[in-house]
């Protein structure tokens, strides 16, 4: 059994057929975590869909009108990159249903982890890359809303840029935003996170982790968050198809480490999801992401004896 609840919904899958966004790879999880032993079927928590209410703290009411009608424009559907269909919306809202769980549950249990989620190309009006609806910045709406969080970090360490993340955020003094990412690579307009490490092609473990830890470190500590929101996208990783970076499977799993251990450290909560992850093999995509939930487990065991 986990220390924490794993978050997961049948209905993440996109359906998107032969795509290079792997969205069966959120079932693929569940089956080798529990294939695996990793998690029984009582570590995993169901989200509802996030309510038209949650999707308007962040997006305009244009574009969660046009999705939930189906009207998109060629324009819209060119710019997400996947086709539309009722199921790929609700989807989305599931997703964003995860996030707001995964942080319910992290500040209950100290950490919270959605197995989807992580959609940080999607802006207040459109949807780009992938990602239709910002389901960290929804979250994190949320659980201000509700009083629960006064000031939020996102820690995106997907190869990609979180450029609607930081559009959503820019001027908001209450939540930081950090993005590590390949510099020479999509999105090409890369709207400034509060810090924004932009690595050359081909970066390695050693340099990736020593970039993250000195930018990253310092700034929590500045910053005392009362929730940690980690992008932790697979896609840094040597074998993406759509990455640049070079991150070995030990690399990415130490990365996962660096980011939890040093947030439950400072008794920062922390709810993470998964974002990219578009490996040439798919079940290396899978095993970086169960990596992440491994490194999680070990990090929750570390925190809990340091505080026993
Ligand atoms: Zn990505």
């Amino acid at each position: 059994m986990l220390p924490f609840r794993l978050v997961y919904h049948e209905g993440y899958d996109l359906n998107l057929g032969q795509h290079v966004f792997p969205a069966r790879k959120y079932r693929l999880i569940r089956e080798r975590l529990l294939a695996d032993g990793i998690a029984a079927e009582s570590d995993f928590a169901a989200p509802d869909p996030a309510s038209d209410e949650d999707l308007l703290l962040v997006h305009e009411d244009g574009w969660v009108r046009r999705l939930k009608t189906g009207t998109l424009s060629f324009h819209d559907i060119q710019k997400l990159e996947i086709p539309y269909s009722r199921q790929m919306v609700q989807a989305f809202r599931l997703a964003a249903g995860g996030t707001i769980l995964a942080c319910h549950l992290a500040l209950r249990d100290g950490l919270g982890f959605n197995i989807g989620g992580g959609f940080h190309h999607a802006f207040p009006a459109h949807g780009e890359g992938f990602c239709a609806i910002n389901d960290m910045a929804v979250a994190i709406r949320r659980l201000e809303r509700e009083g629960l969080i006064e000031r939020a970090m996102v820690v995106d360490c997907d190869v990609h840029q979180g450029n609607g993340t930081a559009a959503i955020f820019d001027g908001d003094r209450k939540v930081f935003t950090l993005s590590i990412h390949q510099f020479n690579n999509y999105p090409a307009d890369k709207p400034p996170s509060d810090i924004d490490i932009h690595l050359p092609d081909m970066t390695g473990d050693e340099e990736y982790i020593e970039q993250l830890r000195a930018h990253y470190a310092p700034a929590i500590e500045r910053f005392q968050p009362n929730l940690l929101v980690y992008v932790a996208g697979a896609d840094p990783y040597y074998q993406d198809q759509l990455g640049g970076l070079a991150l070995s499977l030990a690399g990415l799993r130490e990365r996962d480490r660096l980011v939890i251990d040093t947030a439950l450290r400072q008794c920062v909560p922390v709810a993470v999801t998964l974002a990219g992850g578009h490996a040439f093999d798919e079940q290396d995509t899978v095993t970086i992401h169960l990596n992440t939930i491994k490194a999680a487990r070990e990090s929750m065991e570390m925190a809990r004896r340091a505080g026993a």
